[in-house]
């Protein structure tokens, strides 16, 4: 049996061991110390700012109706004792009635200065984040923005990434896919030469005419697992199944949205006789839409732009899995700031496709990069990024 004093020397081993002084333990009734101490004294106040950031894209972007060679973005930054937490909103214009305008976002933005600047306390995220939630029902990329940059605060403010926080391992994080575009054949073939030694997965963007013909030339180039993106466009649950049996015989790992996001029973019945996994992209958008995609879908697509940012991700992330889903992360057309929020989800997911921050000429960070087709975190804290030189 030990003595009383060779106890007191155990502990204070313990406690020494443990950081903490013994004088410490004897105030175990104090309030801990917070995480961060602010060096300029109590009731300091977080301050955001925000300006209009035009990406501008390295190819012309061409959908069915339109072509585009810029997407609408916002930066925002939240600074607190010193340190800058940055995010962004990216808008493409046919999103737009769903993530919010340039102008929607602007005046939402200007809401939510006043109430982060009602802040001393960066940590409460719920709260805050909360209170910003409930200010207007859209504006998802304005939220997503906010949310961001307050992660990367309060990432930099604990010294650690967010992988991290979340216990993830940066080792596990996927290979992303790429997009080959639609287009001639001959412009398709010496595109998908071009990836073919960058990315380990392919993504094609169907449910058009031309379905077949499109995938044949990708598959006349290269022999990589391709994931589909069918965008609701097939029109039934027959057409819809037997694009997905011919497209498993292709070498395709899964597909997303194939049918209109209303086809309810249909999609039910597709999913229940696909052999590859099919994830919802239109049909879901925030957490409170996850329960209802069990059944209808295997797995789910969460995008920061469209659920309103981390917080949201990570508690769709743990839901879809507490319900047996499947889970992919995406992206919009974003800065590597963005692309490097979404990535810390990475190692979780089962998919990613996180390529936007490849599609600008004009990105102001370093963050997330593509090494050997594979996402690749860096140990920086908060969302990973470094601002570049300003190149507007
Ligand atoms: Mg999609």
């Amino acid at each position: 049996m030990p003595s009383r004093k060779e106890f007191l020397k155990t502990m204070a081993c313990l406690a020494a061991g443990a950081g903490l002084g013994l004088d410490v333990m004897a105030r175990s009734n104090a309030r801990p110390a917070p995480f961060h101490i602010n060096r300029s004294g109590m009731g300091a106040r977080m301050k955001m700012r925000f300006f209009p950031y035009e990406l501008k894209l390295r190819h012309v972007f061409t959908v069915a109706s339109y072509s585009r060679s810029t997407t609408p973005d916002i930066q925002v930054e939240i600074e607190y004792d010193g340190v800058t937490g940055y995010g962004e909103a990216s808008m493409p214009p046919y999103l737009q009635h769903e993530l919010g305008s340039p102008e929607s976002v602007t005046a939402f933005l200007k809401k939510v200065q006043g109430i982060i600047g009602g802040f001393d306390d960066p940590f409460k995220l719920e709260e805050i984040l909360a209170r910003i939630d409930s200010l207007s029902d859209g504006d998802a990329a304005g939220k997503a923005a906010v949310d961001i940059a307050l992660h990367d605060l309060a990432g930099k403010l604990l010294g650690a990434p967010w992988f991290r926080i979340w216990g993830l391992d940066k080792d596990k994080a996927p290979s992303t896919t790429f997009t080959i575009g639609i287009d001639k054949p001959e412009v398709v073939r010496e595109k998908t030469r071009e990836c073919a030694g960058r990315f380990n997965i392919l993504k094609v963007k169907l449910g058009g005419e031309d379905d077949k013909r499109m995938i044949e030339t990708i598959r006349s180039v290269t022999e990589l697992p391709i994931a589909v993106d069918a965008n609701q466009g097939w029109a039934d649950r027959r057409q819809a199944l037997d694009m997905i049996l011919w497209l498993k015989d292709q070498g395709v790992m899964m597909v997303e949205q194939p049918m209109p996001k209303q086809r309810y029973d249909d999609m039910a019945w597709v999913t229940q006789h696909s052999p590859l996994p099919v994830f919802a992209d239109e049909a879901v958008q925030r957490l409170a839409d996850v329960p209802s995609m069990k059944g209808l879908y295997s797995g789910i697509n969460i995008k920061l732009m469209k659920c309103t940012g981390m917080r949201e991700a990570w508690k769709m992330l743990t839901l879809a899995r507490a319900l047996g889903m499947k889970v992919m992360v995406g992206c919009m057309t974003e800065t590597s700031c963005a692309c490097s929020a979404a990535a810390q989800l990475s190692p979780a997911v089962d998919f990613a496709d996180l390529d936007g921050n490849l599609l600008i000429a004009n990105d102001r960070f370093r963050g997330m990069e593509v090494v050997g087709g594979k996402i690749t975190l860096p140990d920086r804290p908060g969302i990973g990024v470094e601002l570049l030189e300003e190149r507007k």
